[in-house]
């Protein structure tokens, strides 16, 4: 699988999978972030998860599926899956990624494209106050980040990726206004 099919099918999965999940945690009050966790040869989903912290503030969308994987009664290693976030992760999510083993994350939304949604600015602040950076590292000895964004605008099929990018940015800016 290149590059852009692989982003092309991470893009299906936030659309299909994830959002449908998170748009029903917003409707609850929760925040727009959510994950899944996918085979890394078919990126097929293992688990889904949706931000949850009305139910307790350390429930972020991260954090749920790391949990609701954990629960299944037979799971493969977390090492041969790949960590897909919506946004990218606080301080705890990026630490939780890394305890539970994940060598790679992909990301759709920086820190910097969430500054109209308050509940998710204090992330930044975190890396900031806390620990005095602005964010994690791309390669960091856990597990590489990589940006949808970055590999949708050097693709071959860059329109075709950037219509369906522009559809889920769309409706996640709706969930922020809601
Ligand atoms: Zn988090």
């Amino acid at each position: 699988m290149n590059g852009a099919e692989k982003v092309k099918l991470l893009l299906e999965v936030i659309r299909d999978e994830i959002l449908p999940l998170t748009e029903s945690e917003t409707a609850r009050g929760n925040v727009s972030c959510g994950s899944a966790i996918l085979r890394a040869d078919t990126l097929t989903s293992v688990m889904v998860g949706a931000d949850n912290r009305s139910t307790n503030p350390i429930f972020h969308g991260n954090i749920d599926s790391i949990n609701r994987f954990f629960k299944l009664p037979v799971h493969p290693p977390a090492e041969e899956l790949i960590f897909l976030a919506t946004h990218a992760p606080c301080p705890m999510c990026a630490a939780a990624i890394a305890w539970s083993g994940f060598k790679e994350l992909w990301i759709l939304f920086g820190h910097d494209e969430v500054e109209t949604e308050p509940t998710l600015l204090p992330s930044l602040a975190m890396y900031r106050d806390l620990f005095g950076v602005e964010g994690i590292r791309n390669d960091n000895g856990f597990y590489t980040r990589h940006s949808i964004k970055k590999q949708v605008a050097t693709s071959p099929n860059r329109d075709e990726l950037q219509a369906l990018l522009d559809d889920i940015d769309r409706a996640y800016a709706a969930l922020r206004k809601g």
